[in-house]
């Protein structure tokens, strides 16, 4: 009998792609626009399956030339680039990989608090270039500082338990109250910031979290480990080149991979390339249920994790 047809759009562990290569006839989307074209010409009408991750996932221009498409499996937590709701009105299943990454989400996220707060950055760069301590100033202590987190969900919760370690009070905003936990809640994002020392972000994307984050104390270090869309971006520049907050941690950006020029000069500013969930481990148990949810749809059994 033969394999589905499926389409891989982005990349994968490579003992991912031997497990779909063991369960479906693979047909992996290469990166150059025209060779993209080229092979969705060649092999649209047939595929029924599309493994993806949430920054690479194939926009509707190109799900419309894959009439058979039954499912897309992305490799992230994010929906905001997954067209979730074309998918619903065409029938396809959308699948996404959340908890298995939440514990390296929020490591990342104490990394860039620390990192932003103690000049990690700009340190190990004095260092090199034999300057020690020339030109450093005095950090920000970390322990015992306010932390907001906007965003209480699966990584906001982890990384609250890891800042309980530090010693830090914790404050929180989102749509709705958790009765589950003793942090204070804050009705809106600015009174939140307002009142924090640092203010991590780990909204998702889309229209109602756009420029969602827009003030922060002039003490105040900005971490960001949910999307660049939530923030205001240049507002966040001029803030920073300004001095009017101390500084900001960011892993993700408002239009990834291009990074601001003002950004790239920045001292109080540390920047990663949206890898908060780049661990060997996570990007394995990520790929695996991919496959899984894709061997699922496929043999007729329950998805393991759907969206919505
Ligand atoms: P969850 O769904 O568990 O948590 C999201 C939280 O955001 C919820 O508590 C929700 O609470 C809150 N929220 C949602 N919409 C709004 C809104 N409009 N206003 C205020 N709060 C809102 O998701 P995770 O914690 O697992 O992941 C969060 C996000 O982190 C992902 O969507 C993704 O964008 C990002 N992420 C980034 C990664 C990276 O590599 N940097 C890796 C993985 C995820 P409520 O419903 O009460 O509003």
């Amino acid at each position: 009998m033969s394999h589905p047809d499926i389409l891989v759009a982005g990349r994968m562990p490579p003992n991912v792609l031997d497990q779909l290569e063991a369960s479906f006839t693979v047909h992996c989307l290469p990166e150059a626009a025209d060779e993209a074209q080229m092979m969705i010409d060649a092999v649209g009408e047939r595929i029924r399956g599309v493994a993806t991750n949430a920054v690479q996932a194939p926009q509707i221009e190109m799900l419309e030339r894959l009439p058979r498409l039954e499912i897309m499996a992305s490799s992230g937590i994010g929906t905001d680039a997954l067209n979730v709701d074309y998918a619903g009105k065409r029938g396809i299943h959308v699948t996404n990989t959340p908890d298995v990454l939440t514990d390296d989400v929020a490591d990342a996220a104490i990394m860039l608090m620390l990192a932003t707060s103690r000049q990690l950055v700009l340190a190990d760069r004095n260092v090199r270039a034999g300057c020690w301590l020339k030109g450093l100033s005095l950090a920000r202590r970390v322990s015992g500082k306010r932390l907001g987190i906007l965003g209480l969900g699966r990584i906001g919760q982890a990384i609250a338990k890891r800042a309980a370690a530090f010693d830090m009070p914790i404050g929180y905003h989102q749509r709705h109250i958790n009765p589950d936990v003793s942090y204070t809640y804050y009705h809106s994002p600015t009174a939140l910031a307002a009142d924090s020392d640092f203010l991590v972000v780990v909204v998702p994307g889309g229209s109602e979290t756009d420029r969602m984050v827009d003030a922060l104390g002039p003490e105040g270090i900005l971490v960001n480990i949910g999307r660049g869309t939530t923030v205001d971006e240049p507002a966040l520049i001029e803030a920073l080149t300004e001095g009017r907050i101390r500084g900001a941690g960011l892993d993700v950006l408002a239009d990834e991979p291009n990074v601001p020029d003002a950004l790239r000069t920045l001292d109080n500013v540390v920047l990663a390339p949206h890898y908060a969930s780049a661990t060997v481990e996570t990007r394995l148990a990520m790929g695996q249920l991919v496959v899984d949810n894709l061997r699922a749809h496929f043999d007729g059994r329950t998805l393991l994790t759907p969206v919505g």
